[in-house]
């Protein structure tokens, strides 16, 4: 039974803001909405840089009163927190680590150092601000070794984290300088929430290697204690995003696209710019459709939005510079006087705008390389005009792919998969889009994230 007297805690980097339903982001909305059901305090980074760092005040804003009340408490950072902490372990170490990049890894004992120091002096401040009874939920790669250090601080509440990005193998995961001592930070946690079913078992295996044992699906004991180790794939609100795309906002985003397109059909990519979305490889598939399929010469356009993300990172300054030069290239090479193949921008769309974007589009193409989970494949598929629904082409190593199994899947590491991914995609009868629209859209409704908090908040309180 659920004890709605347990506060809840939500650690994650970033906080806020308190919005719900189809209009911010995946995590701000479902951690709002988690709070809002129970109220409880909100934990994590400013977004702002100072001397005093994590040693300053803790900035606090409170919603609402009584037993319902939200209260977002948030400390600075110091430059050189941020940069050894952020940018530094958790973008440069952890994020290319956990995706298999391990070619990318850029590893610096002193980020390490500063990541580690960023964990312990955040959660010795939380440990200050928690009664003993409250639920501790914490998120996210950057805080791999949060409960570790609370549990230093003599906290003995339930704690369980929720990876938000993949979890690979061992051989992969022990890449990482000293892995063993990560995974024992680990241990600290009661619950360990991952985004597949393949992620849990990755984690199951390592724990295994380290002479734990499986005491049962999802649980393991090891080193005296008892984890849950368990896949809770991660969720948008499906009903409100399929509102969203029928208000006044979104039709007015779908018109304007199909005014453009004139009776051309149109493949639509929404990417944060990262190595790990795929957008050279995706871009090649597309050129490779030209190629074997010169029947869509004229006939369709691909639309690419893709705003900039930690633009401070070479990596991702490259990859911008590598989608400006295969878009120049291809619309060099195919296009006309009245027709421009691939229209590639950086600029962010209003969430509504984006839901009447996808729903003028007949093929969505999500093709990670690797992906925790892919909110915009379940996002484009929510869009749809249930009448004449667009297709979804799907990476299978998104892990979106363990669920949308009616999405037409491929390997984003063959230009020649996603062009006949893509081609399979444009002929689909309507009869068969709309079989495989109503699958999906099934399956959204009933996992939506609603579901995905609840099912993790009842594992958290054991
Ligand atoms: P990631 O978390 O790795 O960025 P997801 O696909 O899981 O990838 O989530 C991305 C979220 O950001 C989605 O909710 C998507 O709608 C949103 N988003 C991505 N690009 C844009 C954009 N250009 N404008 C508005 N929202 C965007």
């Amino acid at each position: 039974m659920s004890e709605p007297n347990r506060r809840l805690v939500v650690v994650s980097n970033r906080v806020g803001p308190l919005v719900s339903g189809g209009k911010a982001g995946g995590l701000a909305v479902a951690m709002a909405d988690a709070l809002k059901e129970r109220g409880g305090l909100w934990f994590g980074w400013s977004g702002e840089l100072s001397d005093s760092g994590t040693w300053g005040p803790v900035n606090r804003d409170v919603h609402g009163s009584g037993s319902t009340a939200i209260t977002l408490a948030t400390l600075d950072m110091t430059e050189e927190d941020h940069s050894q902490f952020y940018e530094g372990y958790a973008n440069r170490v952890l994020w290319p680590l956990l995706h298999y990049r391990t070619d990318l890894i850029d590893y610096d004992p002193k980020d390490e150092d500063g990541y580690k120091r960023v964990n312990q002096r955040f959660a010795t401040r939380l440990a200050s601000m928690v009664g003993p009874d409250d639920l501790i939920w914490v998120q996210d790669y950057h805080y791999l070794t949060f409960a570790q250090q609370l549990r230093m601080a003599e906290a003995s509440n339930r704690i369980g984290f929720f990876l938000h990005i993949p979890f690979p193998p061992p051989d992969v995961f022990n890449v990482l300088p000293r892995a063993d001592d990560m995974l024992r930070a680990l241990l600290a946690y009661d619950v360990l929430g991952f985004q597949t079913q393949g992620d849990a078992e990755n984690m199951i295996a390592l724990m295994l290697a380290e002479g734990g044992e499986r005491t049962s699906l999802t649980t393991v004991r090891i080193m005296g204690r008892d984890l849950t180790v368990k896949a809770f794939p991660i969720a948008i609100d499906a009903q409100s995003f399929a509102e969203l795309a029928t208000t006044e906002d979104a039709q007015i985003a779908q018109a304007r696209a199909e005014r453009l397109l004139n009776g051309r059909q149109q493949i639509i990519g929404v990417d944060r710019i990262d190595y790990s979305k795929g957008l050279p490889e995706r871009f090649k598939g597309f050129k490779k459709l030209l190629e074997d399929y010169p029947e869509n010469s004229g006939r369709v356009s691909f639309l690419q939005i893709a705003p900039p993300s930690r633009g401070t990172l070479d990596a991702y300054a490259r990859i911008r510079e590598e989608l400006e030069q295969i878009s120049g290239h291809v619309n060099g090479r195919f296009g006309d006087i009245d027709w421009v193949p691939i229209r590639f921008t950086t600029r962010g769309q209003p969430r509504s705008a984006l839901a009447g974007l996808y729903r003028a589009s007949r093929v969505g193409l999500v093709t990670p390389l690797r992906d925790g989970m892919n909110l915009v494949a379940k996002e484009y598929v929510a869009a749809q005009d249930p009448n004449d629904p667009g297709v979804l082409v799907l990476s299978q190593f998104a892990g979106a792919a363990e669920q949308m199994t009616q999405a037409v899947i491929t390997n984003p590491y063959s230009d020649g998969d996603v062009a006949e991914a893509i081609q399979t995609a444009l002929r689909m009868d309507k009869s068969e889009r709309i079989d495989r629209y109503q699958a999906l859209m099934e399956m959204l409704v009933e996992n939506d994230v609603n579901a995905w908090r609840r099912t993790y908040l009842q594992a958290l309180e054991g």
